[in-house]
């Protein structure tokens, strides 16, 4: 059975530069298979409640500002999955979550940079579902339970988001490693991530060290519940990958299954 993704996005610069990260994501697709559908919860489809996307093919956006010509240039036209959002509606309306169907919307950034990366044929067709930022990580972890059953049917569920993601603190200079606030939040949570301490995991803004300036806001961290969510009950946490991108953006990756 395929595991659940959580993964790290980065800049949308992830999609054409060289770094660890990029190379990590063009060898998942291999290393998993190719799953029958991908339904993927990205940070930056943000709505009050639950959306998914139905469409035949979909749209790319391209929802970033003052990058070279060339990332505007990149398409990811993977077809949609109608049924599956229908199906992703129904099994979360059965959870008593409100779901809505969006037959408009595409791909923002934190779904294709990741999908263009591991699938670049743009052929398996792909859900995205929205993220609803205002309702924490226990929303989340219910909505990924919700879908759960999705598992059985080969579609891989990813949550798109960012290990850490203080953007105020970003540091292109290079010169400087990794702040220590953000080694230390990382590390708590891979210490709760692989030894399964959901609880913790769930209350981590007052748990982990750090937490409100490693996420000042939740929306890149929420998209790693519903991942956890998705594997189900007694789903372990597996790393994937780990590197960190301009001092402060944990580029960590996990598997859950
Ligand atoms: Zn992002």
């Amino acid at each position: 059975m395929l595991p659940t993704l959580f993964l790290s996005h980065g800049s949308p610069m992830t999609a054409v530069a060289d770094s660890p990260a990029h190379t990590f994501m063009e060898g998942l697709g291999r290393r998993l298979g190719r799953p029958r559908a991908i339904l993927v919860a990205s940070a930056h489809w943000e709505t009050e409640r639950a959306s998914l996307n139905a469409v035949d093919v979909n749209p790319t956006i391209h929802d970033f500002y003052g990058f070279p010509p060339a990332l505007y240039a990149l398409r990811y036209p993977a077809p949609g999955a109608p049924e599956l959002a229908e199906q992703a509606s129904d099994l979360l309306c059965a959870a008593g979550l409100a779901s809505r169907v969006d037959r408009r919307r595409g791909l923002d950034h934190g779904a294709w940079v990741p999908l263009l990366l591991m699938y670049p044929q743009a052929d398996i067709p792909v859900v995205e579902i929205s993220i609803q930022s205002r309702l924490g990580p226990a929303h989340h972890f219910q909505l990924g339970r919700a879908l759960a059953p999705l598992r059985e049917q080969e579609v891989l569920v990813i949550g798109s988001g960012s290990f850490t993601h203080d953007l105020s603190r970003i540091d292109r200079t290079g010169v400087h490693g990794e702040a220590a606030d953000v080694r230390d939040f990382a590390g708590w949570f891979d210490r709760a991530l692989t030894k399964g301490r959901t609880c913790d995991l769930l209350t981590y803004r007052t748990q982990a060290p750090y937490a409100a300036e490693n996420h000042p806001t939740e929306e890149h961290l929420l998209p790693l519940y519903v991942a956890m969510g998705a594997a189900g009950p007694g789903a372990r946490a597996e790393r994937l990958h780990s590197s960190v991108q301009y001092s402060v953006l944990r580029m960590d990756a996990y598997a859950f299954h």
